[in-house]
């Protein structure tokens, strides 16, 4: 069976110690891709290094919608903006509690991602287009801006305190970036893969007011009319083995055609098993789960997703 994961963080501290098995575990499962996906100026960088390190990985260059904006966080412009802090990670972690204030918590998270220049950055991947297969994460986040409604979102997706963003600032900021980085994917020819959560309509209406059409949205969390929105506008999705455990996506998986469906871990997060650590060997768990709905084999699945994987990416 060929298995693809589009969508991973291999350079997230949790694979600092077995990457090299993480990786001979996908590749014996039957596993052909993996694409890297950077988040920031740090992360952009070593998920580059992990892909020329390993032949199974690709990269995806990025610009996480929370990390974008470090710079308003240090520049305390953002109402006290801040997101949960991950032990020694780059991206959204697990619920974690803090007996710091909000404001030291937000320049201590604006310092661990390092403050950049959103512009810089753009260059930057526009100079190493060559080198990625997509441009993301990105897309919108409002999570932090509002309480998380109870059992909406896996809890490995974290939780963040309720913070005011009464002038509607942060979201505008987000929009604005999100619009720069999708006119460069268009300019070099990239599909986009975009994080949209609690902000999935303003997403598509960005996504359709740009006329993206190479569109992956993952993890997608919108409701049916949203998904429905994208199916039509012939835009793929993404399932992580989460799956297993969250009936969205059972739900989601049933309403998009095979021929646009993708898999892909989000590891080391979205796990099938919940509190554990994911790695792109589970892709299976989620090839498994679409069969079942779809009524067809495992292999005719993953036959299909290859398929849609190289096409899309051109791999
Ligand atoms: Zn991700």
């Amino acid at each position: 069976m060929k298995l693809v994961d589009i969508h991973a963080h291999l350079e997230h501290a949790r694979f600092e110690k077995d990457l090299d098995s993480v990786i001979e575990r996908f590749k014996k499962a039957g596993g052909e891709f993996i694409i890297e996906s950077g988040v920031n100026p740090a992360t952009n960088r070593v998920a580059l290094e992990i892909a020329e390190k390993y032949d199974v990985v690709k990269v995806s260059f990025g610009l996480y919608p929370i990390d974008a904006l470090a710079k308003e966080v240090e520049a305390g412009e953002s109402e006290g903006f801040l997101r949960e802090i991950a032990p020694k990670g780059v991206h959204q972690g697990g619920a974690r509690t803090s007996s710091r204030p909000p404001a030291q918590m937000a320049s201590a998270e604006a310092d661990r991602v390092g403050k950049f220049d959103v512009d810089e950055e753009l260059a930057w991947i526009e100079e190493n287009a060559d080198k990625c297969v997509a441009i993301g994460e990105i897309g919108l986040d409002y999570n932090s801006y509002s309480r998380p409604a109870r059992n909406s979102v896996p809890s490995e997706l974290g939780t963040s305190p309720e913070v005011p963003d009464s002038s509607g600032k942060m979201r505008e900021k987000q929009k604005e970036v999100f619009r720069k980085v999708l006119k460069l994917a268009k300019k070099i020819d990239k599909p986009v893969v975009i994080h949209s959560r609690k902000a999935e309509e303003d997403a598509i209406d960005i996504l359709e007011e740009l006329k993206m059409k190479a569109v992956i949205m993952h993890c997608f969390n919108g409701k049916k009319s949203l998904i429905k929105r994208g199916v039509d506008n012939g835009w793929f999705f993404s399932v992580p083995p989460v799956i297993a455990r969250l009936e969205h996506f059972k739900m989601l998986v049933e309403m998009v055609p095979l021929e646009q469906l993708l898999t892909e871990t989000d590891a080391p997060y979205l796990s099938p098993v919940a509190g554990e650590r994911n790695e792109s060997a589970n892709v299976v768990v989620t090839i498994g789960e679409i069969a079942k709905i779809k009524g067809l084999g495992e292999d005719e699945v993953a036959e299909q997703i290859f398929n849609n994987v190289k096409n899309l990416f051109n791999l």
